[in-house]
């Protein structure tokens, strides 16, 4: 029977690829090529303020000169506002959206969260906020454990739409999952704490939640995520020895002369189960011009 396995990579277009998403891409491509799945690539592009065209064009360009290309057409998530928006209306006739016109300042005292419910109204600039819950979400990570969300909606109402029309990334990636039938998620442990809201998500448009796995994030010698925020450099486009390199960090020693035997022996060797119980990895000093 032919796997119904759909994985994928979802780098943000807000600067070039770095070594830590390098690791996250490859992760989810073997994951996806040893269970003979599909993998995609979509560009979440849906912060219009922050992202660039020709990041993604250089992203797509980097994944390509590792042999990182999607099997289906690239999607990019600003050409699907109109279903963004079809499914914000479907959560407001529900009743679960609220109208905020609050302001950064205004939230200041609630640490920039957002408790309760406000008094705005739709007749001025607003964002739409998700009404927060007492729902306690709870699932299996293949590396992280047993993962439960007791508070995560409890004092919070994440916007899904803000006031200069951009949609929220949560709302975006749901949609998006859902649409392209994605079955398993292989992404940064980073992105744990945003998971209750998208299984709230899940779970208000009554569908079916992707497998979810979070592997540890590289992080540099100050222990912090490497990211385009602390300025992680490019990395170099089709170097086999990067590729070695973040393939070491997800526990699969290879040599390799080229590209797509590399490849073929991390998808033979991929055990995800290896990096069981960790959250985090720190960069070694010898490693460190990959990513400074
Ligand atoms: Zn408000």
């Amino acid at each position: 029977m032919a796997s119904t396995y759909i994985g994928r990579f979802a780098p943000s277009p807000t600067g070039p690829l770095h070594f830590g998403s390098l690791v996250s891409a490859l992760a989810s491509y073997l994951e996806a090529r040893q269970r003979q799945g599909k993998w995609f690539i979509r560009i979440e592009d849906v912060d219009g303020t922050r992202c660039k065209p020709a990041f993604a064009e250089q992203i797509l360009t980097t994944l390509q000169s590792y042999h990182l290309i999607s099997d289906d057409k690239v999607e990019v998530q600003s050409q699907h506002h109109p279903s963004y928006q079809y499914y914000l209306e479907q959560l407001e006739q529900q009743g679960q959206l609220f109208p905020c016109n609050c302001t950064r300042q205004s939230l200041q005292p609630f640490q920039g969260r957002h408790p309760h419910i406000c008094d705005s109204h739709t007749d001025a600039p607003h964002s739409w906020r998700l009404k927060s819950c007492e729902l306690v979400y709870q699932y299996q990570d293949p590396i992280q454990g047993t993962l439960i969300f007791t508070d995560d909606l409890k004092n919070t109402s994440p916007i899904l739409k803000r006031k200069d029309g951009y949609f929220s990334y949560q709302l975006a990636v749901v949609v998006d999952d859902h649409r392209q039938n994605i079955t398993h998620l292989v992404r940064g442990a980073d992105l744990i704490e945003t998971t209750a809201q998208q299984l709230h998500l899940y779970s208000l448009f009554n569908w079916t939640p992707p497998e979810l796995c979070h592997i540890p994030l590289i992080v540099n010698q100050n222990g912090d995520k490497i990211s385009k925020q602390n300025h992680a450099k490019a990395i170099t486009d089709g170097d086999i020895t990067t590729l070695l390199c973040a393939l070491k960090y997800l526990g699969l020693k290879i040599q390799a002369l080229n590209m797509q035997d590399a490849l073929d022996q991390a998808i033979r060797l991929w055990d995800i189960k290896r990096l069981k119980g960790q959250s985090a990895l720190p960069i070694q000093p010898q490693d460190w011009h990959l990513i400074q």
